[in-house]
């Protein structure tokens, strides 16, 4: 990289900087942020990201070093005994692993797997340390910029939960208790919204120059640490805990001691769960080494410890910029605009991409590019763009013009009218036949192949699209006649992934009648219909005879199939290319009937779902497992579910949401119970 680069690389750097200095002085000094949290931790995130590519940039104002911010002018800022540190963060399970691997590289713990943690929740107010000389509170400081704190001793003798005098035994001749103070979400309620939330107002009141101005805002303290001591006997947070409690503090009465992975992950999932019915803000849950001497063999890492982290909690909600509007073309002909925005983290996720859905969306929500918008992430649903900030739409922005002709092939799009609702498709159309539309036809033959069709290992997207732009694919069939050859010499491929690529598509060329008509992707026919269809047609030959005779009547009398299906394969079989298609697949395929499923089989027509990764099945093999056995899957937490099956890294929110409907939330080891298997 040439000097030139370097120089520019570190002018952006350093501009970074600048905005983030700015944020730190409006939130932790002024007590009035500027942005949003969200912006906040994105900036900080393109910071920490830039240091770890160029190691040749630094600034002792960067997030990495700092804390908070240097204690303000109106007080006296004195110097903490021992320095008072930020935490690291953890949005999922993988960073709690990582989290403890190092921690038992580190200690060189190979094969231990029973290390204990005191799990706190991290109560989302204003840290203070209060030093105590004797059993006496002599000062109290804010955290500062972690060396040097303001004192405020004056405006925390005015809180309640601070003891002016500690009881008990075990003292120590001098100790700064740490703790939390915060103000309840039901006082913030009604404080008639001076303040953003009750973190900045916990945040300002405590900082009033007047004490006694502090005094007229209720806030609370909750005590969970200590920086320097002298003469201590408690060797463990838990026990330590339980003697701030003796000495006159309040402790959080839902600190846990837990041990493993498993169970961390489980306290996390029941307190998020639980989140709504406490009267503070917490915005995760700290989970610390519960033995003190490892405490101190661990020590720190730059500005927090090694021994603790926070594992926040998801928030599915952030801020981003809208940096262009992308038109995709799907499998249906649909367009569906789709906005790149500025990278954000949304609960543990870096998000680039949200849907806008439709073009009546756009023009309903007046979204443009340049919007500074909400950007919401529930579960595995695609993120989308939920609302733009007109406060901060620049003047000079121009409304967003949807384009009517398919940004693919350049046809016309329409918008269908249904007859029934009198009203226009929200949704636009390129009116290009099936495959005379590149991008439609990349589609189809994407969906041919997935998951609950084909299923072909080895098959994904990426390799669909760069086999299309190899020219080795231009219809479904094509994947049955594929050059293997050719494949073998492309980059990334060899003779062996070649052959496991063939034997793969091989292994699939005997499928169910249903699976083989939801492959084909014809609109308003997904798996049920697939399934209702190939019930009722029975064999593969009823089935490419729609094209041949009337048969609709016979479809309408199928229950979940109506006109608008009927329509639609007609509409398939009315059309030359797919007609083609089908022949060309008949030849290479064997298409099997359906089996009758038995209504009486093992899981009696109970009703599941599943959320996480599955250990030795896929969800697609799993799935056809519990209807094979009679049972029905849904995909959507409701009052119809009975069991909700857990894998590895669940959904929490479809945890909570089912244990609030009362559905039996079971394991993968449960579900094999109920199967009389041991494994798969
Ligand atoms: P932090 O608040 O994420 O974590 C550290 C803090 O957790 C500790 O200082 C302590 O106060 C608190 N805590 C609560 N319970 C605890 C427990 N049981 N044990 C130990 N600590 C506990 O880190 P931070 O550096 O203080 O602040 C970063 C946060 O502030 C981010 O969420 C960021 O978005 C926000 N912020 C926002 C802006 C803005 O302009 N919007 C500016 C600066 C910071």
């Amino acid at each position: 990289m040439s000097k030139k680069d370097n120089y520019q690389i570190k002018q952006i750097y350093l501009e970074k900087i600048k905005i983030i200095k700015n944020y730190n002085n409006s939130y932790y000094d002024k007590s009035k942020p500027i942005v949003d949290d969200a912006i906040y931790d994105s900036l900080k995130n393109e910071i920490l990201e830039l240091e770890k590519t160029y190691s040749f940039l630094k600034s002792k104002d960067s997030p990495s070093i700092s804390i908070g911010f240097k204690p303000s002018k109106s007080f006296k800022k004195v110097k903490h005994k021992t320095p008072m540190l930020s935490l690291n963060n953890a949005f999922n399970r993988e960073d709690i692993e990582n989290f403890e691997k190092k921690i038992l590289n580190f200690l060189n713990f190979k094969n231990r797997n029973n290390i204990e943690y005191s799990a706190e929740p991290k109560i989302d107010g204003i840290s203070a340390s209060l030093v105590y000389k004797k059993g006496k509170f002599i000062r109290g400081l804010s955290r500062g910029d972690g060396i040097e704190g303001e004192d405020i001793t004056e405006n925390l003798k005015t809180i309640d939960d601070i003891p002016k005098i500690l009881k008990g035994k075990d003292i120590p001749d001098e100790i700064d208790v740490r703790g939390e103070v915060f103000i309840k979400n039901s006082d913030f309620e009604k404080l008639n919204n001076k303040f953003a939330n009750p973190r900045n107002a916990a945040s300002g009141s405590l900082r009033q120059k007047d004490p006694l101005k502090t005094k007229q805002i209720p806030l609370n303290f909750i005590a969970y640490t200590y920086g320097f001591v002298k003469n201590f006997v408690i060797s463990n947070q838990i026990e330590f805990l339980k003697s701030l409690k003796n000495w006159g503090f309040k402790t959080n009465k839902f600190n846990k001691l837990l041990k493993g992975i498993d169970d961390l992950i489980q306290n996390h999932i029941d307190l998020e769960g639980k989140r709504k019915e406490i009267d503070y803000d917490i915005d995760g849950i700290v989970y610390k080494i519960n033995d003190f001497d490892l405490q101190r063999r661990l020590g720190f890492i730059a500005n927090a410890p090694r021994w603790a982290i926070a594992h926040k909690f998801s928030s599915n909600k952030s801020i981003s910029e809208i940096i262009n509007i992308e038109i995709q073309v799907g499998r249906t002909g649909a367009l569906t605009p789709v906005a790149k925005i500025k990278p954000v983290n949304i609960g543990g996720v870096l998000v680039s991409n949200a849907t806008l859905h439709n073009e009546d969306e756009i023009e309903r929500k007046d979204i443009r590019i340049g919007d500074v918008v909400t950007v919401e992430r529930a579960g595995d649903v695609i993120p989308r763009v939920i609302s733009v900030d007109f406060k901060k739409r620049e003047k000079n922005t121009k409304k967003f013009n949807f384009p009517k002709k398919c940004p693919s092939c350049g046809s016309v799009t329409i918008k269908d009218y249904n007859k029934t609702t009198k009203k226009f498709d929200a949704v636009r159309r390129c009116t290009n036949d099936s495959f005379g539309c590149e991008k439609i036809a990349i589609e189809k033959i994407k969906h041919f192949v997935s998951k609950e069709a084909f299923n072909i290992d080895g098959l994904g997207k990426k390799i669909v699209e760069s086999f299309w732009t190899l020219k080795l694919i231009r219809y479904p069939q094509d994947i049955f006649k594929l050059d293997y050859k050719k494949i073998s010499s492309l980059e990334g491929w060899g003779k062996l992934s070649a052959a496991n690529l063939k034997y793969s598509i091989d292994k699939k060329k005997n499928i169910s009648l249903s699976k083989f008509i939801y492959s084909l992707g014809i609109r308003h026919i997904g798996q049920e219909n697939a399934k209702l269809l190939s019930k009722v047609l029975k064999n593969s030959n009823n089935f490419f005879n729609l094209g041949k005779h009337n048969n609709s009547k016979e479809l309408l009398n199928i229950d979940g199939i109506g006109e608008t299906q009927i329509k639609s394969i007609k509409d398939f079989f009315s059309n030359g290319k797919n007609l083609a298609v089908l022949n060309e697949l008949k030849k290479n395929l064997s298409i099997t009937s359906e089996k009758d499923i038995s209504k009486n089989g093992i899981l009696n027509e109970k009703v599941f779902m599943f959320t996480g990764k599955l250990t030795g099945i896929s969800r697609a093999e799993a799935k056809s497992l519990v209807e094979k056995n009679s049972g029905k899957i849904i995909s959507n937490i409701s009052k119809k579910l009975d069991y909700l099956i857990i894998g590895e890294k669940p959904t929490s929110r479809k945890i909570i949401e089912a244990k609030s409907l009362s559905i039996k939330v079971i394991s993968q080891s449960e579900f094999l119970k109920m199967l009389n298997v041991k494994n798969f």
